[in-house]
């Protein structure tokens, strides 16, 4: 039984890959919908980075929704196979060099400056990098296959509320006046809604992560494992090639991703925490960092960014996530930081909820209140699991031993999920509604304030064994073992 009727329309603002899979879900369903996108596609976005949570999500959005054609977009073995044209990079996990200034490339037989952690067991079983432009237009096109009516080059001028339950909007593209009962937010960063109800975006995120990025497309960027083997060093321990993965390279309150995909661009973003230092510049790295300078020597911005991208402070959170007859999708609703890649999976989860309300839910209003209410929750325990990370860059095994924190979140989340597939409840992202997963983040991160307000960073060992204790009674995988030498080849659900 449905509770919103299946006459209702729904306009959703924002054609990114959240917006055109919601809108397919609720057209395929039998509702009328008009998606709309400000910009035409293909277009570029960043973003990129997938993971199992992810893939896990999307698997279930297939299977839930009758989406057939888009599970191959769940493993990387299957993407390749089935839509070589929509591009893609292969990720077998998280990849992590730490860099001192003058250093050149190189790592030590004990791994004291690297950390590997396995996402997937193969190759074939892998994540995947988004090349976003052809995901976005894909998913796009894919809603109108499906009785979308996707419009491009289109954004609201005027939206208003009428008391008799549905919304009178005005586009750009044709200036007449339209009805719809339902408006669905998910144009990210433009938060429509919740500007056009009077909600100015916050000044400040009230996020402790506070950090800014640079970024941009490149071609010619070489692999870092040649680059370690042609300066003699063994990769032969590596669980799974570091290029496969999303590379991290981190340096004093910095940090830059790489992210190849297979047409032969990398995506590259400096990332710089605001809190312990100034706006990061591309060539100071450059200068402070030879192995960086080896690195990107050849390096050409590609045509999408022949400008580096300049973010501001990343953290934003919308005022308002949901209203009379509209709601918004996560990253719509708030964003905290490219750490971690938590971003598309928090976004397909909202999907997979307001999927859920709007087909089922005997309330709407009061389920589309709750799940607003939970997206703000989610970004705070988010923002827990990144700032902590940020506090303890300065010792690369302090950094680490938190970081398993977010693995031990992520992996017990797609546990739980697969262990209650026929259940319908879906816990909060990373089991942010969870107490005993809340309480040990809580703990993590105060332990994280204390040794930074502190400096010393002399007791790796101790620290690592406080985050021992507190996983210990969820963690299944054996994290956080100083006997693995940072090289975590086993993580993988599935
Ligand atoms: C620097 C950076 C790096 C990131 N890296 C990662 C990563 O590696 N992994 C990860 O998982 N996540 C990452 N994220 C987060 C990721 O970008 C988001 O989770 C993802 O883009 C969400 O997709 P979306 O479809 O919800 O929104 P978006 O991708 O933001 O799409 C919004 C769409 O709305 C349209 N729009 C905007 N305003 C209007 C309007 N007024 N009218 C009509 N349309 C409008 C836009 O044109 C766009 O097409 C990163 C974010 C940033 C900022």
């Amino acid at each position: 039984m449905t509770a919103v009727d299946k006459e209702q329309s729904f306009l959703v603002i924002g054609g990114g890959f959240s917006g055109s899979l919601l809108a397919t879900i609720l057209a395929k369903s039998g509702f009328p919908v008009t998606l709309i996108n400000r910009e035409r596609h293909p277009r570029f976005a960043i973003g990129e980075s997938s993971t199992p949570t992810a893939g896990f999500i999307l698997k279930s959005l297939v299977q839930r929704f009758d989406l057939q054609e888009l599970d191959p977009l769940t493993k990387y073995g299957l993407w390749s196979r089935h839509y070589p044209q929509i591009s893609c990079g292969v990720k077998r996990g998280f990849s992590y060099f730490f860099h001192e200034p003058g250093s050149q490339i190189q790592i030590t037989p004990s791994h004291d400056f690297e950390l590997l952690v396995a996402a997937s067991q193969s190759r074939e079983t892998a994540d995947t990098h988004w090349y976003r432009q052809d995901v976005d237009a894909f998913l796009f096109a894919y809603a109108a296959s499906n009785g979308v009516a996707c419009m491009s080059d289109a954004a609201l001028t005027n939206a208003k509320y009428n008391p008799a339950g549905h919304w009178e909007v005005r586009l750009n593209s044709t200036g007449r006046l339209r009805q719809f009962d339902w408006i669905i937010d998910a144009s990210g960063a433009g938060e429509v809604m919740s500007r056009l109800t009077g909600s100015p975006r916050r000044t400040e995120a009230p996020f402790v992560t506070n950090t800014s990025a640079c970024y941009g497309h490149f071609r010619n960027v070489p692999r870092y494992d040649d680059l370690l083997t042609d300066a003699g060093m063994d990769t032969s321990d590596f669980p799974f090639p570091s290029d496969d993965a999303a590379q991290h390279h981190m340096f004093n309150a910095q940090w830059l991703w790489s992210l190849r995909f297979e047409n032969g661009i990398s995506s590259l973003g400096l990332v710089t925490d605001l809190n312990r230092r100034n706006e990061g510049d591309w060539e100071e790295m450059l200068n402070t960092y030879p192995a960086m300078a080896t690195l990107l020597q050849e390096s050409i911005p590609s045509a999408a960014t022949p400008e580096l991208r300049v973010s501001g402070r990343m953290q934003r959170q919308a005022r308002q996530g949901c209203g009379p007859n509209w709601v918004a999708l996560p990253n719509t609703i708030g964003f905290v930081d490219p750490l971690h890649s938590t971003g598309i999976a928090h976004s397909l989860s909202g999907v997979e909820r307001l999927a859920e309300i709007f087909l089922y839910s005997q309330d709407t209003s009061a389920d589309v209140s709750a799940y607003a209410s939970d997206v703000y929750k989610e970004l705070h325990f988010i923002d827990r699991l990144i700032s902590g990370c940020y506090k303890l860059m300065p010792s690369k095994r302090h950094f680490e031993a938190y970081c398993m924190l977010y693995f031990t979140a992520a992996h017990n989340y797609e546990t739980q999920r697969m262990e209650s597939q026929a259940n319908r409840t879906v816990p909060g992202i990373f089991l942010s509604d969870d107490p005993q997963m809340v309480d040990l983040i809580e703990q993590g991160f105060e332990l994280a304030c204390r040794i930074e307000a502190s400096g010393d960073w002399t007791e790796p060992v101790l620290f690592e064994q406080q985050i021992r204790n507190l996983i210990s009674p969820v963690d299944r995988i054996g994290l956080c073992n100083p006997e693995l030498c940072s090289m975590y080849a086993s993580t993988a659900v599935l």
